[in-house]
């Protein structure tokens, strides 16, 4: 396989990344799929969207998985809605992300994502450990499946997030690495963190961002592709010095507008691809 593949963050009718059809005229190889609605996961859907794909010459690498009720609004509602973490969802969502998980197998695809949520860095919580036990849920259903679950980074450091992956203990458990998100959070700065959890990481985000003023109180900003803080040169230059050869998956967090989606992730996959041919 070609080293560092561009990719764009798509779907299917889940409202969340870039369109399919853009992702094409984009002429972007790879993307990571946001999970389609429950109505969309059967058989009969992952064949048709095989077959769309193949016309499209678009491979999957990642499915990711999203919940209904999930708030990106601010870093408390964050907190209070995302992923596996809130007690009131959890059993519920982990259900779906199996299922999820077995929709990406339908696919043939050997690796699944999940923003994890919120997970707090005191290990004598209760929470900790009921985070760690689904988990290691979510990673043997996948390992049954032949898959890898990778976490999405950002809200932890990295010192918060080695513990964790220790503390979970399964070797099918690894990490997406969004750079953007640490500023984001305001949980580190993303570079030296890249390189501490570096042996874990198996896929990316390209994304960009600015620090917020307080950060960890306040949101950063999120901005098109190299007008950040996160220094892409210097995220593709560490990516090479981990040994981190897999897709290059931008990630923007814009609305559904085509027009606008193809004009700045365009831009992107240009500064990628200029950045490929000087460092890859
Ligand atoms: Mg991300």
């Amino acid at each position: 396989m070609e080293k560092w593949p561009i990719g764009v963050f798509a779907s299917i009718d889940a409202g969340l990344g870039v369109d399919l059809d853009v992702a094409h005229e984009l002429g972007v190889p790879t993307v990571q799929l946001h999970a389609p609605k429950k109505e969309t996961r059967t058989p009969q859907h992952a064949e048709q969207f095989l077959a769309r794909l193949e016309k499209l010459g678009i491979r999957i690498t990642v499915v990711f998985g999203g919940f209904e009720g999930e708030s990106y609004a601010d870093i408390p509602a964050t907190a209070r809605t995302v992923g596996l973490v809130p007690p009131g969802t959890r059993a519920e969502r982990t259900r779906e992300m199996k299922e999820i998980a077995d929709f990406a197998k339908l696919l043939g695809i050997d690796a699944v994502g999940l923003h994890l949520g919120f997970i707090t860095h005191d290990t004598t919580d209760p929470i900790y450990s009921q985070v760690v036990d689904v988990t290691r849920e979510v990673c043997d259903h996948c390992k049954a499946n032949g898959q890898r679950f990778h976490l999405e980074t950002g809200q932890e450091s990295a010192e918060g997030l080695l513990q964790f992956l220790a503390d979970v203990d399964r070797d099918n458990l690894f990490v997406n690495f969004d750079p953007a998100n640490m500023i984001l959070y305001g949980s580190g700065e993303p570079i030296g963190a890249l390189r501490k959890v570096g042996r874990y990481v198996r896929s990316v985000h390209c994304k960009d961002g600015k620090w917020a003023e307080k950060p960890g109180h306040e949101w950063g900003a999120e901005v098109p592709l190299g007008e950040g803080d996160v220094g892409m040169e210097n995220f593709l230059r560490t990516l090479d010095e981990i040994g981190y050869d897999g897709p290059l998956t931008i990630e923007r967090e814009i609305p559904q507008e085509p027009q606008r989606q193809k004009e700045e992730i365009g831009r992107g996959i240009k500064l990628l691809e200029k950045l490929k041919a000087k460092i890859g």
